[in-house]
């Protein structure tokens, strides 16, 4: 009897425990009712927070070079450090807009009301300092309310730093094991945590990491990218790539400044 009572009990419950609570919006307006004191926003950048301004250095330029690179044989991680030099480059000089004009404002008012906010990206360490100037061009910085101060490293096999409020995983590693790797570190341990990512897989990892820590996670899959205006066309980058390798003569800068072009 008491046998199935307790098989009764898992039957009912683990399901439930195991079950990832994940919300699907395009917008932060469904977010924002979500915050309180008690959690932590954690929050992706790319197609999340930001995207790029043009078609040279939108993440959709990045992955469509290593696609043709993995048509030709190359693995993932093969096509990514194959690529990874120039996308460094252009991030340097790359300006970024927001994916939803609301998002940094709601983020703000957050920081206002002292909620721990961080940022949790893809991104390799040396992108640190773009990603900085990224995010201070559109006026935003973790930094304030960020659960730690200090710039250090994450201990993985493949490069990571945390800096100013924004953990960069690198591309190789599961943001759900570097966040609680960090947690380990800073000593830290959020009542609870709200992830906003534009792919669900990393709102999946991240939440199966926080809560093998018995902490609780609501994921969001926030989708407002899927909306935004189109910004990658192939050719515009290709000629805007040829525009950034390519010293200008003053005769041909003037004639593109005289037609208004910057
Ligand atoms: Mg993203």
């Amino acid at each position: 009897m008491f046998l199935k009572m307790v098989f009764f009990l898992a039957a009912v419950f683990l399901p439930w425990i195991n079950e990832a609570k994940i919300i699907e919006t395009i917008t932060v307006k469904d977010i924002i009712p979500l915050m309180d004191e008690d959690a932590w926003l954690v929050v992706d950048l790319d197609n999340t927070v930001f995207e790029g301004k043009q078609a040279l250095g939108h993440t959709e330029w990045f992955y469509d070079k290593a696609y043709v690179l993995m048509n030709n044989g190359m693995t993932l991680e093969e096509a990514t450090k194959e690529c990874y030099p120039e996308w460094i480059e252009i991030q340097k000089v790359c300006p970024v807009k927001s994916v939803e004009p609301d998002f940094i404002p709601a983020m703000k008012v957050a920081q206002q009301r002292g909620i721990v906010t961080m940022g949790l990206t893809h991104r390799q360490p040396s992108l640190a300092n773009s990603t900085i100037r990224q995010l201070s061009s559109l006026d935003w910085s973790f930094y304030p309310t960020a659960p730690a101060k200090n710039t250090f490293i994450v201990p993985s096999t493949t490069p990571t730093i945390y800096t100013q409020g924004v953990l960069f995983t690198g591309e190789y590693n599961k943001k759900g094991e570097i966040f609680v790797r960090f947690l380990s570190i800073t000593g830290q341990r959020p009542e609870k945590v709200i992830f906003i990512d534009d792919k669900r897989s990393h709102v999946e990892d991240v939440e199966k990491a926080l809560m093998e820590q018995g902490i609780e996670c609501i994921g969001i899959h926030y989708r407002a990218i899927e909306y935004a205006e189109k910004v990658y066309y192939p050719e515009v980058a290709e000629f805007q790539r040829k525009f950034l390798s390519v010293i200008m003569s003053n005769e041909a800068a003037l004639l593109l400044m005289e037609h208004g072009l910057e």
